[in-house]
């Protein structure tokens, strides 16, 4: 027998020589000729003995095939409990599995796929919480009860509908007027989802990104941005200069980039000097400048003085 390891209590003499019975078993179970070496065997209890053999198949580098064997108190026949191919520990194995919901990542949604939020999600809260339903045997209860029934009456005369029918609206109610113009949602987000959103967006397109940092304005100054309405709106709007990276997304206010509406304003020509005057009047420049000792004295004064 091979080299044997034991757990804190001795293995039974009988099981832990029973290693051929083991062998036999652990090749009627794998494939001819993947069973190799005795490797070790262990006591998981009295009189019941695992032994391990090497596992020869390349697909399983480190695994072991388990035999377990044991023997009735008092008897001396050893008998077959189980066969199984078990890892190692130097075994390759596969990561452990996740669930398909913690798995995914944003982007992996593609189109015609459906992905359930849970009834319990926290970024979620019901969109109206019933608090317009006055408390039982209240005044306003029953006046807006008895209301109630001769509305739902007098709409089952002139529809086809019993007032039964005409009582699941609960006309009136906050729930019923929202329906009606079309702002019911059954949930909204949550103050947790409206918090775990704002740090998304801030993180991808916030003052600390490396564009923030080196645009020229942040973004609550430029052209492009949209307003958004709500509790968001004052720190958040979207973006809508097909040019910057930002573009359809949800930009912080502080959030800026090179393609800011007032970043490159062109700048106007410059306008020429208003001309100056030294001199109104014209300049007497001499025809034939050889001679200009034999202009006449009489013609120079008329030139400066404008006659000439
Ligand atoms: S163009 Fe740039 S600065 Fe203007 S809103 Fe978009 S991201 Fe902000």
């Amino acid at each position: 027998m091979s080299a044997a390891t034991t757990r804190s209590r001795t293995p039974d003499r009988l099981c832990a020589e029973a290693v051929d019975l083991a062998r036999a078993a652990a090749e009627e179970t794998a494939a001819p000729g993947v069973v190799g070496e005795h490797v070790s065997l262990v006591s998981e209890g009295d009189r019941v003995v695992t032994h391990f053999f090497e596992c020869k198949e390349p697909g399983y580098r480190g695994w072991r095939w388990a035999v377990t064997v044991a023997r009735a108190s008092r008897a001396k026949n050893v008998t077959l409990d189980e066969t199984v191919l078990l890892p190692g520990p130097d075994s390759l194995l596969a990561p452990e599995w996740v669930p398909w919901s913690e798995r995914l990542r944003p982007g992996d949604l593609g189109p015609g796929d459906l992905l359930p939020t849970e009834a319990e999600d926290l970024r979620l809260e019901p969109g109206y919480a019933g608090e317009d339903v006055p408390p039982p045997k209240s005044a306003i209860e029953e006046t807006s009860h008895d209301l109630a029934e001769r509305v739902e009456a007098e709409d089952a005369e002139l529809t086809d509908r019993t007032p039964a029918e005409t009582a699941t609206n609960a006309r009136g109610s906050i729930a019923a007027v929202a329906e009606e113009l079309g702002m019911r949602r059954a949930r909204v987000l949550s103050r947790y989802g409206l918090h775990v959103a704002a740090d998304r967006w801030e993180e991808s397109f916030g003052a600390k990104t490396p564009m923030a940092q080196a645009a020229p304005a942040p973004c609550v100054t430029c052209g492009f941005l949209l307003p958004l309405t709500g509790s968001l709106g004052q720190a958040f709007g979207v973006c809508a200069n097909e040019f910057s990276p930002a573009d359809g997304r949800v930009v912080s206010l502080s959030y800026g980039c090179g393609g800011h509406s007032e970043a490159a304003v062109m700048p106007k020509p410059p306008q020429p000097p208003v001309p100056v005057f030294d001199s109104l009047a014209p300049d007497v420049f001499p025809l034939h400048p050889e001679r200009e000792g034999s202009v006449p004295e009489g013609a120079l004064q008329d030139a400066d003085l404008g006659h000439s």
